[in-house]
């Protein structure tokens, strides 16, 4: 019976044991940590080195067992790595102005372009009515979820659909 293959217990004084990290792209590497939220820690960091693009990751740990680290038992967390995409300019040196209109965003037409991302966070999509750039939003996990996953935010071009809003939007102005 190695102290690995027992079950800690929460109250007892903790023992750093042996845990692998394991990268999305199946890199791994030993660590000792006393839990498993310390190990998704260094998880963390371990992976914020790499060169990622910006977006979500999973960080998971698993605990060995009898000398195997044990996936069945492994612990993940959702990571933001990389830098955030700068806002690109708007067409006209104005302000975007992003709106939710339904037919381009599509969702609930009481709340057009939110989606449930599952989770606490929610997806929201939105165009600029001057320029029809979309900017995708994934909200901030809610307050006392632990760990708090960050805002993550992405830019993408006009297409066609919001070019076409956006004009019929300049003559309705009128
Ligand atoms: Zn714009």
């Amino acid at each position: 019976m190695t102290p690995d293959a027992t079950t800690p217990d929460p109250t007892d004084t903790p023992t750093p044991r042996r845990w692998e990290m394991r990268s999305p792209d199946r890199e791994t590497e030993d660590i000792l940590a006393d839990t498993a939220q310390d190990a998704l820690d260094e998880c963390e960091e371990w992976l914020r080195d790499g060169a990622w693009d910006y977006g979500y990751l999973d960080a998971e740990v698993a605990p060995y067992v009898d000398g195997e680290p044990d996936y069945d038992a492994s612990e993940m967390r959702e990571i933001i790595v990389g830098d955030p995409e700068p806002e690109p300019d708007c067409d006209d040196n104005d302000d975007h102005d992003w709106q939710s209109p339904h037919k381009v965003v599509g969702g609930l037409d009481s709340n057009p372009g939110v989606w449930s991302r599952g989770g606490s966070q929610i997806a929201t999509q939105e165009v600029c009515a001057h320029c029809g750039r979309y900017r995708d939003t994934v909200s901030e996990s809610t307050p006392g979820q632990h760990p708090r996953t960050p805002e993550r935010v992405t830019y993408s071009e006009a297409d066609e659909a919001s070019r076409a809003w956006v004009a019929d939007e300049a003559v309705s102005d009128e």
